[in-house]
């Protein structure tokens, strides 16, 4: 097994960019990470083996696409992707919420999620949870049970987890 095989040595492929986007922030920058393939291999499948027979991956925009979309394929799953404002056509349900820097506000199209059906959430990195706890209550307003949410890495001290509490979520690493 090589290095990059090891979920342990994942944590060397992501890179720390402090200051960005804003001052203060310490960006963990999952490209390093896309880029080598094993790696990515061991990510998407440690992402897939959180909830069973899921119908749907929501994937966050835009890292969680990325991530979503293979989790998706490897779990028999349709993927869905919760956008930012005003890109998704049709009718759609939204939600604004505060994230670790500034304000967002995400979707998803009304028809995208069925009542009933189990929903597994992706995304690269849980902060302040804010995010994810969004997109659990567009699922949820759906009609789809929530059956866990997967994460690349977790910063433990934005306390994302007490916002996430009742939720089955993972993460690969935690900083
Ligand atoms: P939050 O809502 O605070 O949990 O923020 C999570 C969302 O913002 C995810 O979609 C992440 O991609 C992004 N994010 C927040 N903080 C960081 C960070 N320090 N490094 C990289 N991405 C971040």
């Amino acid at each position: 097994m090589s290095a990059a095989h090891d979920p342990h040595d994942l944590a060397r492929l992501i890179r720390d960019v402090p200051d960005f986007p804003e001052p203060g922030i310490i960006f963990r920058d999952v490209a390093p990470l896309l880029a080598d393939s094993a790696a990515f291999e061991v990510a998407v499948q440690a992402l897939s083996e959180l909830a069973e027979d899921v119908d749907a991956v929501v994937g966050i925009e835009s890292r969680g696409f990325i991530l979503g979309a293979p989790v998706a394929l490897r779990t028999g799953a349709g993927f869905v992707p919760a956008r930012k404002a005003g890109k998704l056509p049709g009718e759609t349900v939204s939600v604004a919420f505060a994230l670790e820097y500034g304000e967002a506000v995400l979707e998803l199209q009304a028809g995208a999620i069925t009542p009933g059906q189990r929903v597994l959430i992706v995304d690269d990195v849980l902060a302040t949870g804010g995010t994810a706890a969004a997109t659990a209550a567009l699922v949820e307003q759906l009609g789809g049970e929530v059956v866990g949410l997967s994460f690349l890495l977790e910063l433990t001290a934005l306390g994302g987890a007490a916002r996430l509490e009742g939720y089955r979520h993972g993460s690969l690493l935690r900083y």
